[in-house]
Order: C-alpha cells, then sequence, then structure tokens
C-alpha cells in the first residue's frame, strides 16, 4: 500500500504517519527528516539543503526528486510506503507519476490534512521531538506520559527545529500557500485525493484515516 499525507507544515502529518508506518508495516519516507539528518551529517545534499530550510524555503525539486527515486524502491519499502513532505509542488508530483509508472507501483491513498493557519501556528510552536528516536511530542497537545521521557524509547533528550521558530514559520506558511496547496489540486483532478478534518484531536484524525484505509489494514 502507498500513501501520500500532504497537509501544511504543523498539520500532524508526522505524528499521523509514524502510526501508520507501525500498523500497516510501511516504510516512511519524511522528506524533512532526510533533510534534517543530511544537515547533522554535513553531506554534500546537506551543505545544498541547510541554508535553504533555514530560510524557510524549498529544497530544489531536481534534489528532492533525486531522493525520493532512490527511497522508494521495493528493496527500501517492501510493503509500501508513506510519504510525509512529498510532493510540495505540483512539479514534484508530476515527478513522482513518472516515477511510478516507470517502476510499475501506483499510489493507494493521497489524504490531506485541512487545518487552518492560525492552527499550524499553534502546533509549530509547542512542537518538540526526542533527540534518540525522534518520536513528536507538543507543548500542551502531547506531553510524555511521563515528563522529561520519551513514550517511545525512555530517552529523556528532546529537541525543538531551528526552522520551527516565529520568524521562519511565516515564511514557511508563505510558502506553503504559493507552492504546495496547489498539489491537492493535482491530486484532486486525478481524482485519488480525500481530505480530513486535521483540527480535531490527535486520535480522532487517527480513526478518520483507519476509516479510509481500514480495509487494507494488516492482519
Ligand atoms: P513540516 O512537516 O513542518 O512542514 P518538514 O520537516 O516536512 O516540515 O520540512 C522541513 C523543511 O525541509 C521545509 O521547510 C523545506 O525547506 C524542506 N523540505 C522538506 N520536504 C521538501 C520537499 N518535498 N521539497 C522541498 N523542500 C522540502
Ligand atoms: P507535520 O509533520 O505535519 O509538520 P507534526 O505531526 O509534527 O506535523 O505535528 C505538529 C505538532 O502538533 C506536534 O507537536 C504534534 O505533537 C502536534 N499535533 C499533531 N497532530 C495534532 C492534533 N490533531 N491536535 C493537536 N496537536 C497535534
Ligand atoms: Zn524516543
Amino acid at each position: 500500500m502507498n500513501i501520500i499525507l500532504l497537509g501544511p507544515p504543523g498539520a500532524g502529518k508526522g505524528t499521523q504517519s509514524d502510526y501508520l508506518r507501525d500498523t500497516f508495516k510501511l516504510t516512511k519516507l519524511a522528506t524533512g527528516d532526510m533533510l534534517r539528518a543530511a544537515v547533522a551529517a554535513g553531506t554534500e545534499l546537506g551543505l545544498q539543503a541547510k541554508q535553504v530550510m533555514a530560510e524557510g524555503k524549498l529544497v530544489s525539486d531536481d534534489i528532492m526528486i533525486g531522493i525520493i527515486r532512490d527511497a522508494i524502491s521495493d528493496q527500501n519499502c517492501p510493503n509500501g510506503f508513506i510519504l510525509d513532505g512529498f510532493p510540495r509542488t505540483t512539479a514534484q508530483a508530476e515527478a513522482l507519476d513518472v516515477m511510478l509508472a516507470e517502476v510499475g507501483k501506483k499510489l493507494d491513498f493521497v489524504i490531506e490534512l485541512k487545518v487552518d493557519d492560525a492552527e499550524m501556528v499553534n502546533r509549530i510552536s509547542g512542537r518538540f521531538s526526542c533527540k534518540q528516536c525522534g518520536a513528536g511530542y507538543h507543548d500542551t497537545f502531547k506531553q510524555p506520559a511521563k515528563a522529561g521521557v520519551c513514550d517511545s524509547c525512555g530517552g529523556t533528550e528532546f529537541s525543538r527545529r531551528e526552522d520551527d521558530r516565529a520568524e521562519t514559520v511565516a515564511k514557511r506558511l508563505e510558502a506553503y500557500h504559493a507552492q504546495t496547496a496547489p498539489v491537492a489540486g493535482y491530486y484532486a483532478k486525478t481524482g485519488t485525493l480525500k481530505g480530513v478534518d486535521g483540527m480535531a484531536e490527535i486520535g480522532e484524525v487517527t480513526k478518520s484515516l483507519e476509516k479510509i484505509l481500514g480495509e487494507k489494514k494488516a492482519a
């Protein structure tokens, strides 16, 4: 099963895709995570992406398409993939269609998490994650069960993204509206798009997603 989760920064793509990865045994391909790992490792890709990300802009389509081309192989995604953060432009969506056709794969679901701008800012400004395993949390909406200890791995160190600072968030929202929002329209035209109310509580959003994917759940 191959899934795309669309939605603005802070919509809950990462939170829900972690759940779907575990439940449906899919490979999660989160381009933002891949880029941050490259920046941290100081690779060629990281050097190219660092400044662009810090400015809240999008990394070039060529680079992103190259990353995904390598990532969607059968070897990497034996049970299918869940894309979080890609495609972010209609050019990326078109390139993905071509790539999938070349390797004989198809998209089963494209689901958009719908959230308004004010909520995005709330979500992003309270976001933090476990340094060890990457599990996502929120100051108000999703605290670890035991304060200061990661629910998933027991880690005790957490971090906040550099680009989640207020100045950069405004630029990311601009990029979202100008470049990424049209991607939903692209999939609406091909008839694969489903919308989910992303303003609901985390568990409610998960239920809506399960309803859409439900019949394909792995035994
Ligand atoms: P969020 O989920 O908060 O929107 P991501 O972690 O997906 O953030 O992305 C962080 C940053 O990485 C983006 O602001 C952008 O600079 C870069 N990025 C991630 N995915 C893509 C992509 N598909 N195309 C271009 N840039 C990307
Ligand atoms: P994205 O990957 O789309 O940028 P995240 O999954 O990282 O979004 O979620 C952004 C922040 O909002 C995180 O701190 C997360 O814990 C929190 N969050 C996610 N979904 C919800 C929700 N439905 N209600 C409230 N907070 C949420
Ligand atoms: Zn952890």
